[in-house]
């Protein structure tokens, strides 16, 4: 007997690609980040400030 119930479980998490909008509050830039530590592609700078996202 060779039953093939030894499948591994693929756990596919829904990891929403949480996307927000920032704007660098040294250069101004507004940019998508994603995570914690959002840094501004342009200069660099972590002196980042969330946009909320309106429409
Ligand atoms: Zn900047």
């Amino acid at each position: 007997m060779c039953m093939v119930g030894d499948v591994p479980e693929f756990n596919i998490e829904n990891i929403e690609m949480d996307l927000k909008e920032y704007v660098c509050l040294d250069c101004e830039n507004k940019f998508k980040g994603l995570g914690n530590s959002v840094i501004c592609p342009a200069c660099k700078s972590s002196n980042v400030e969330i946009v909320s996202a309106e429409k």
